[in-house]
Formats: C-alpha cells, sequence, structure tokens
C-alpha cells in the first residue's frame, strides 16, 4: 500500500528537489546536443528535451501529496509512476521505495532514480509524453533516434549524471558499467563489421515493450465484468484505442488456442481462473526474460553451424559463426528465440504458450499502447533495414576474444573507481575511515565472473596487469590505516596472478 510520506522523508525530498533544480540551472545546449546525436543543432528535439528537462526543476515540490512510499515495489524497480489507462491518462501517484528517501546524502545516485519516475509525470496536452524505451545499462541505449531520445525516461537521468559528474569534477562517476555496457560499447565500435549489436538492441526495444505491455494484459485479463454492465463496457473498451488492443490482444490468445473466451458465470463476466493464469504465466516469463536479457554473456562460438542458444543459468548466449551474414530482423529472432526458450515452462505439463512465446511478443508488441507503438515503430524499422556488412571468419574469431577482453577490462575500471573511493575515504577524519575495511569483498565479488571469461582467452597477461594494478590501487589507501587487511590483498592477488597467461 502506498504511504505519505513522513516528515523526515519530506526533507529527502525537498533536498532532491534542490539537488535537480541546481542540475537544470548546469545545463547548456552543448549537454543536449551530445545526447541528440544526429539530431540537426537547435531543431525540434534539442528545444523539445531542454524544454523537458528544465520543467522537472520543482515538479517534485508540485507533485506535493502525490509523492508517496510504496514497499512492496521490487527492488530492481525502485520507483514506480501510476498512471491510469486508457486514452485519457491521469496520474495518481508517484510511488517510491522508502530506501530511496531514508536520508539525505550528498550523492546524487537516488535524485538519479527519482529523476527518471518524475520525467514520466510531465504533461503535454491530453499526454505523458516522456516513456521507457531503452535503459542506460540495457543494450538498446545508444541506439535511439533523438526523437524517441527526448521522449526516454532514462534520457533525463543521464543527461542529470552527466550534469551532476560535471558538477563534482567526477568524469564516470554515474556512469553505467558493467558486462552489460561493456559488451555492448565494443559491439558498437565493430558496427561496420556486424549487425549484432543492433540486433541485442532490436531485441531489447521489442522485448521491454513485451514485457511492459504484457503486464497491461495481465491486469486486463482480471477484469470480470457484471452482466448486467458488460454491454456498456465493451463499447466503452472499444471506443478507447489503449484498451481495445489489450481486448484485440486477448482475442488472439483465444484465437489461437491458448485460452477459453470470456463466458458469463453467477451474473459476471470473465476469464476462466485457467485463462487468468496462462496470460499471468505469460507475463512471467516475459519479466525472467528481460531479467536474463540484463546479464547475457554473449559468447561468439568459432565453429560453423547456424544456431544461437542460451543458457539461463550461466547467462552465456552462444553465436554460432553460421549466422554472422544475417540481417537485424533475422538474428534479432533468434536471439529473442533462444531467450524465451530458455525461460520457458518445461516439463510434461508444459501449457500452451511455452512453446509461443516467440508469437506472444509479437502480438504484444503490434497490440502495444498507441502512443508507444508510433513512437518506436520508425526505430524497429530502421534497425531491421541496416545492411548487413560483409563480416569474415577472422573477423568473427576476433570478436570472441574482444567481448571476454571488454569485459575484463570493464573490472578493472570498476576497482580503480574504488581506488578512488578509497583515497576521498582515507582522506577523512580518523574515525570515518571504518568504510575503507572489507573493501576486497567488492573486488571479490568479480572474481568468478573474471575467472570464467579469462578461460575464453588464449592470453590474459594484459587484462590480469590491469586487475592487480586495480587491487594495488585499492591496498594502498586501506592497508596504512587498516595493517591486518594486508592479507586479504595478497590473497586476492594470488588468486589472480594463476589466471596470467
Ligand atoms: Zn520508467
Amino acid at each position: 500500500m502506498p504511504q505519505k510520506l513522513s516528515d523526515q522523508q519530506k526533507l529527502v525530498v525537498q533536498d532532491m528537489d534542490a539537488k535537480i533544480t541546481a542540475l537544470v540551472g548546469r545545463l547548456t545546449a552543448a549537454d543536449l546536443r551530445a545526447l541528440l546525436v544526429g539530431a540537426a543543432p537547435g531543431g525540434p528535439e534539442e528545444a523539445d528535451f531542454g524544454r523537458r528537462f528544465r520543467a522537472l526543476s520543482g515538479e517534485l515540490a508540485a507533485l506535493g501529496d502525490l509523492v508517496q512510499t510504496e514497499a512492496g515495489l521490487s527492488p530492481s524497480v525502485g520507483a514506480n509512476t501510476s498512471i491510469t489507462a486508457g486514452a485519457n491518462p491521469q496520474l495518481l501517484r508517484l510511488e517510491l521505495r522508502p530506501e530511496l528517501v531514508e536520508s539525505v546524502t550528498s550523492s546524487h545516485l537516488n535524485t538519479l532514480t527519482v529523476l527518471h519516475e518524475l520525467s514520466h509525470t510531465l504533461r503535454e496536452g491530453g499526454a505523458f509524453p516522456v516513456k521507457d524505451y531503452a535503459y542506460r545499462s540495457e543494450w538498446a541505449w545508444g541506439y535511439l533516434t533523438p526523437a524517441l531520445t527526448a521522449v526516454n525516461a532514462d534520457s533525463y537521468a543521464e543527461l542529470a549524471a552527466r550534469l551532476a559528474e560535471g558538477a563534482l569534477g567526477r568524469p564516470g562517476r554515474y556512469g553505467k558499467l558493467g558486462p552489460l555496457p561493456a559488451q555492448r560499447e565494443h559491439l558498437r565500435s565493430v558496427a561496420g563489421r556486424t549487425v549484432l549489436g543492433a540486433a541485442l538492441a532490436w531485441v531489447d526495444l521489442v522485448l521491454n515493450r513485451a514485457w511492459i505491455r504484457g503486464s497491461g494484459a495481465l491486469a486486463h485479463a482480471e477484469v470480470d465484468v457484471p452482466d448486467s454492465e458488460l454491454a456498456a463496457r465493451q463499447r466503452a473498451w472499444s471506443a478507447d484505442p489503449d484498451q481495445a488492443a489489450l481486448v484485440a490482444f486477448e482475442q488472439k490468445l483465444v484465437s489461437e488456442g491458448l485460452i477459453a473466451a470470456r463466458y458469463s458465470g453467477l451474473g459476471s463476466h470473465g476469464l476462466s481462473w485457467l485463462g487468468k493464469g496462462a496470460v499471468r504465466g505469460i507475463s512471467d516469463c516475459l519479466e525472467r526474460a528481460k531479467q536474463l536479457l540484463s546479464r547475457l554473456e554473449v559468447v561468439p562460438v568459432a565453429a560453423d553451424g547456424g544456431h544461437v542458444s542460451c543458457d539461463a543459468s550461466s547467462g552465456a548466449l552462444m553465436v554460432w559463426r553460421g549466422v554472422f551474414g544475417e540481417d537485424v530482423q533475422r538474428l534479432g529472432g533468434r536471439i529473442l528465440e533462444a531467450v524465451l526458450a530458455a525461460v520457458a515452462p518445461a516439463g510434461f505439463y508444459q501449457p500452451a504458450y511455452a512453446s509461443r512465446l516467440r508469437d506472444i511478443v509479437d502480438w504484444l508488441v503490434e497490440n502495444d499502447r498507441p502512443q508507444e507503438r508510433l513512437a518506436l515503430q520508425p526505430l524497429l524499422r530502421a534497425l531491421t533495414a541496416l545492411p548487413v556488412p560483409a563480416t569474415t571468419a577472422q573477423d568473427w574469431d576476433a570478436l570472441a576474444q574482444a567481448l571476454p577482453r571488454a569485459i575484463l577490462a570493464d573490472v578493472a575500471t570498476r576497482w580503480q573507481l574504488v581506488a578512488t573511493h578509497a583515497a576521498d575515504t582515507a582522506a577523512l577524519a580518523p574515525e570515518k575511515r571504518k568504510a575503507l575495511q572489507h573493501l576486497d569483498t567488492v573486488l571479490r565479488r568479480d572474481v568468478g565472473q573474471a575467472t570464467a571469461v579469462s578461460r575464453r582467452l588464449t592470453t590474459t597477461k594484459a587484462e590480469v596487469d590491469a586487475l592487480l594494478a586495480a587491487v594495488d590501487a585499492v591496498a594502498k589507501q586501506v592497508v596504512p590505516h587498516f595493517k591486518d587487511e594486508a592479507a586479504r590483498y595478497a590473497d586476492l592477488r594470488l588468486e589472480l596472478s594463476v589466471l596470467r597467461r
């Protein structure tokens, strides 16, 4: 249940509002242009993006009591904007997980999460223009058109992140690092040689919309209508393009034999519990598919053969060399199928929808909310029309080495950020230096993946040396203050040294 903010939480929200206003004050046309790649300087996208970003200043305060906490939100979401469905949407609430407003901090991290959400509440005419198309830590980031960038919530978070880094003089502090961005950026750098990066972006865009729309379809599936109101409700649904599309999706499931049609019983009209269960199952599968896509390690297989497979437990996406001549639609389709197959329910009592998830994704995207469907169509068309470069077998084999190297380089970069943070902490008064203890556990979280990824490489000398240098940089800040910690870093060095070939 959403809760009103306590006085303490209101202070945190006020501080966030002040931080946002300060960031808006730093905005220049150059900041907007850096994110609107390919847009005409001073063009309509720049004007829209700038106007909306400036409108975020004071927006939190203006929402007043509509800003509430919701402990039931999943930690991966963090915050949620509750807007009514239908053609004439209304803002109900801005819901925040309580941790986001626990205390005032010097960091902008929570403010960036809230700012993403706040962009969804901007209203223009009768509509809320800012939606979710691509996220900073996912595959489609960097592939949006300027027009989509100006209506994408995480573009506002990215703009704010860069402004905050500029204000603090700490470039990269709020950047999204990790194995996925590392692989994505490498694939972008070789876009002239393979469409694999664009194919993953296409999968991300499609699966994200299907996932969001799947929860809309579930909400609709759970609605039972009293028989006496049925005719009026059906008229209202068909008059509203958003609801009409949800009805069309549900009818598609019926006509394909995946659920039984709505029926009347005990004075009420609706789906059977089995039908509702199937729609819930579909929605759950799409959620798992989205999570799996977020932790994929792309493994180009240096062997001929033309298939793609995905292992849900390790997150490895094996892409055989035989597929490198395929276009975005075909290769993206294979990746999407592999990810969906990895999360589909298996076993003897497999539900009928389990083998149809690929089609279901298409039906959901075709029946997306009209605003989002229209906005996304030009980009999906542009991605699938990309020319297929002539990838050679050598290019493919080089990619098989370059991707794991990119993952290891990302680990080293993040460890160096830990060293920078440690240096900041070491400069504080003695009683505030406690956070330096056991910092090695932060580094250790990556050792399993670094070990697995290094096995794919023919040589690892340079990569492991970079990791060792980062370990030493952290140890140099910690050990002078906590002598006992020296052994922990020596152990870590030893574990990494055995990977060096
Ligand atoms: Zn969002």
